[in-house]
C-alpha cells in the first residue's frame, strides 16, 4: 500500500514526556520521515552502527485516505483507512545532542530503516482511544501503550496537522510513544503487538 509522507507525534503521552526529562507543557512536537525508512515485518532490521544507542518508540500508526486542509476534529477519523503498529526508531544520544544544538532532528529520526512497520488493518470506526498495545524485546515486556493516555487523540493530531498539511491518500501518523523506551542492539528480536490490530516482528542484524 503506498505511502506517501509519515508524519511523526512526538511527547503524546506524559510519562514518556517525563522520561525523557521534558515539561509536559512542551508536547505536541511534529516531525516526518521519508517514506524510504519504512521496514515492513519479519524483514531483518539493520540498525545503525557507531551512532550511540538506537532506541525503539512503539507507537500505534495511522493511514489516511485524504482528508485536505483544516480538517475538524469531529470528522477526523472519517480519513482513516487503515491501522497498525510501528516503531519510531531514534538515535537518542545524536538526538539529545541535536535538541542542545537546537538543530533539526532528521539525522536522529530519519536515517535508512527508522521506520518499521507491520501490516495495515482496515479501520472500521473503532474507538482508536481504547486501544492496548506492546512491545517485547527478547520475549521481555519493554512498553505498554494504552491509547486513553495519549495527550492528543488521533483525532485531534488531524485536525492539527490539517492546518500545516492538506492531507492526502497514504499519509501515514505514528501518533507518539509511552513509557519504557530503551535501546535495541544487533540479534534482538522485537515484537509489537495489539489483539485488536495484530503482531509484528523484526529481527535487528
Ligand atoms: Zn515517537
Amino acid at each position: 500500500m503506498t505511502i506517501n509522507r509519515i508524519f511523526c507525534i512526538g511527547r503524546n503521552y506524559a510519562e514518556h514526556v517525563r522520561e525523557l526529562g521534558n515539561a509536559p507543557d512542551d508536547a505536541f512536537v511534529v516531525f516526518m520521515k521519508p517514506p524510504s525508512c519504512v521496514v515492513a515485518a519479519d524483514t531483518p532490521l539493520r540498525l545503525p552502527r557507531g551512532r550511540g544507542a538506537v532506541h525503539h518508540e512503539a507507537e500505534l500508526v495511522v493511514r489516511l485516505g485524504g482528508g485536505g486542509a483544516d480538517i475538524a476534529a469531529d470528522a477526523a477519523l472519517a480519513h482513516v483507512t487503515h491501522i497498525t503498529l510501528g516503531l519510531d526508531l531514534t538515535l537518542r544520544e545524536l538526538q539529545n545532542e541535536l535538541k542542545k544544538k537546537g538543530a533539526p532532528w532528521e539525522l536522529a529520526k530519519a536515517f535508512d530503516g527508522a521506520a518499521p512497520l507491520g501490516g495495515w488493518k482496515p479501520f472500521h470506526g473503532q474507538d482508536l482511544q481504547a486501544l492496548e498495545f506492546t512491545l517485547h524485546v527478547n520475549g521481555a515486556l519493554r512498553q505498554h501503550g494504552r491509547t486513553r493516555d495519549m495527550l492528543f487523540p488521533v483525532a485531534r493530531q488531524i485536525q492539527i496537522l490539517s492546518k500545516t498539511w492538506a492531507l492526502q491518500d497514504g499519509d501515514v501518523i505514528y501518533t507518539g510513544t509511552p513509557a519504557g523506551v530503551a535501546a535495541l542492539v544487533p540479534g534482538d528480536h522485537a515484537v509489537l503487538e495489539s489483539p485488536s490490530i495484530g503482531r509484528f516482528e523484526w529481527r535487528c542484524v
